[in-house]
């Protein structure tokens, strides 16, 4: 077909598709490359696929959902792990059986109870935060819940806590770990639980992907350097097995070898 055959509609389509479609193109390349933090109760709340995503797969226990939404009340929210993140780690934890896990980072205790949810009743999960601030506001929640058996609170630095469980002789007897708290000891909080985990245990780092900073990152920034500094060291640290998730705002699942 030549150019003569095809008909003044077809062609004017055309042309109108291919300066769509290059300008499309051009418009692509400028977009700015970060991302939001898209956690269900943050800018994913007004997602519509976020909320069939939720609808068709959260199977939250209402004493969570009770601290979820007492959560949401808090000027900090953002701070929560999103529960279809949560749900994930929950699930996983029982995939390998864990008995024995560790929380770098407590909040209001979301994910705490989520876990102790999760564990077998003899199970436990040492909780580690700085301030009680938080804290508090989960533990009735944990004690509603029938688990706050399972949850061992502790009060202080993390890196306190991981070396005194290493004292104690609990090297490679936990098998879930989530590192979740102040970004410039994240290489400091993963090599102590790599340490404390046992052979296929499994480290979830969360906040990988840090907003989308991580593209581009400052070098004041030192949240940010720390976060991709690790994400980079992962990639090639033979002790584990990864994957890197884009749920919530970014989760790296470590796996022990
Ligand atoms: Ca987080």
């Amino acid at each position: 077909m030549t150019f003569r055959n095809v008909s003044r509609e077809a062609l004017v389509g055309s042309i109108t598709l291919g300066v769509v479609f290059v300008a499309g193109y051009f418009f692509g390349k400028k977009k700015s490359p970060t991302m939001s933090i898209s956690k269900s109760h943050c800018e994913g709340k007004d997602d519509p696929l976020m909320q069939y995503v939720l609808s068709h797969s959260m199977r939250e226990h209402p004493v969570l959902k009770k601290l979820r939404l007492r959560t949401m009340e808090d000027s900090w929210k953002i701070m929560m792990v999103a529960c279809e993140q949560a749900q994930l780690m929950a699930n996983l934890a029982k995939l390998i059986k864990a008995k024995k896990a560790i929380e770098v980072g407590v909040y209001t205790g979301y994910n705490t109870l989520n876990m102790a949810l999760a564990l077998p009743d003899d199970g436990v999960i040492v909780a580690c935060d700085i301030s009680e601030t938080y804290t508090d506001i989960g533990k009735p929640f944990w004690k509603e819940a029938g688990v706050e058996h399972k949850i061992d609170l502790r009060i202080q630095p993390a890196l306190k806590t991981l070396d005194e469980l290493m004292a104690a002789g609990q090297a490679e007897t936990f098998d879930f770990a989530f590192i979740d708290a102040d970004k410039v000891n994240i290489d400091n909080y993963y090599e102590k639980c790599l340490l404390l985990v046992r052979k296929g245990g499994l480290i979830a780092i969360d906040n990988v992907l840090w907003g989308g900073k991580v593209l581009n990152p400052s070098p004041d920034d030192q949240d940010t350097v720390a976060i991709d500094k690790l994400n980079k060291r992962l990639l090639r640290d033979s002790r584990i097995n990864l994957s890197m998730l884009t749920v919530g705002d970014g989760v790296t699942l470590a796996f022990k070898l």
